[in-house]
């Protein structure tokens, strides 16, 4: 049984219009040390399948089935009490979007992240203190820079200390929604190398949740391919990238520079991914996809075992 394991998660949010089914009968593993990229275009359910993790929806938000299982735990079905004291920061921890603007702008980082540990751990201020000057040693900022304040630091660092706070309980697993966005080229790299080493160096499990499929392949070896609330295409990041096999993973690697081949023409894939109000029938990919068959236009085609580890989705397959 792998270390954490997300089964048929299915998640809609409640609006004026109806509910949108942004999450469908999803579900992975990640084993202890494995960084598994979520990827896929804006609105595919990314961000919602982690928030469903974290526990942290919006109140519009429902869970309608599935489970979320660590340690023997099923976390969607434990209190919120104990949730917050023993799970999120202690065992799951996250990195946000546009984290580099969650700091407060007048504390400086010792303090904040000295906060983030006593607020989940009963030990002292001196302990915490050390605690995370050994944490900005870690993520390269340095302990000499713990007074500083935020407007202080460059972007990299920014989210080096956002890192840095996102371990300040010794979480196993960390969550990280598009850490790189706000970044430069250079600093963004920068930052994913911080984040390999870490995840090597302490044994931490990631999921990176992120659009950019060049940035999951740098530091994950696993990927999972999401398209309108379900996971299309998944496997292990090399196999996806050398042989793609869903239609939809074609038109998304091809969208991005190559990372294992060489240079290559860019490609936009045609048309907007589907309103979850109410999704197309069959295979939700059918109406942007070169390939579609009659079929696709009426069944949803299963995620079906292609090839040791990896799964596909697609009727083509199937054929
Ligand atoms: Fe294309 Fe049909 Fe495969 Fe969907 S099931 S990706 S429409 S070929």
């Amino acid at each position: 049984m792998p270390f954490l394991e997300v089964k048929n998660l299915t998640m809609h949010y409640e609006t004026l219009r109806g509910w949108v089914r942004a999450v469908d009968n999803v579900s992975f593993g990640l084993e202890k040390g494995d960084s598994l990229g979520l990827a896929g275009e804006s609105g595919c359910g990314k961000t919602s399948v982690a928030l469903s993790i974290l526990r942290l929806l919006p109140r519009n938000a429902k869970i309608f089935d599935g489970s979320v299982i660590l340690d023997g735990a099923d976390l969607l079905k434990i209190s919120e009490k104990k949730f917050r004291q023993e799970i999120r920061w202690k065992k799951i921890s996250t990195i946000f979007q546009g984290a580099m603007n969650a700091l407060h702008p007048t504390i400086n980082i010792g303090d904040q992240i000295t906060e983030a540990i006593t607020l989940h751990e009963k030990i002292s201020k001196k302990e915490a203190l050390e605690r995370a000057k050994r944490l900005l040693d870690l993520v390269g900022i340095g302990a000499s820079r713990i007074d500083r304040y935020p407007h202080e630091l460059s972007g990299g660092m920014k989210q080096r200390t956002m890192i840095a706070m996102s371990l300040a309980c010794n979480p196993d697993i960390i969550i990280a929604d598009e850490p790189t966005t706000a970044l430069d080229v250079i600093i963004a790299d920068q930052v994913l190398k911080v984040m390999e080493e870490l995840r090597k160096k302490l044994n931490l499990s990631m999921i990176v949740i992120s659009h950019d499929l060049s940035m999951i392949a740098e530091v994950c070896n696993k990927v999972a391919i999401m398209y309108a609330g379900k996971i299309v295409e998944q496997g292990d990041v090399v196999s996806i990238y050398k042989e793609p096999l869903h239609p939809y993973t074609q038109k998304l690697i091809n969208a991005f520079p190559s990372v294992f081949g060489p240079k290559k023409d860019l490609s936009s894939i045609r048309g907007f991914p589907p309103d979850l109000l109410n999704p197309p029938p069959g295979c939700r990919f059918h109406p942007r996809c070169d390939y579609a068959m009659p079929i696709c236009r009426k069944e949803e085609p299963p995620l079906v075992n292609c090839a040791k580890d990896h799964y596909v989705a697609c009727h083509l397959i199937e054929r």
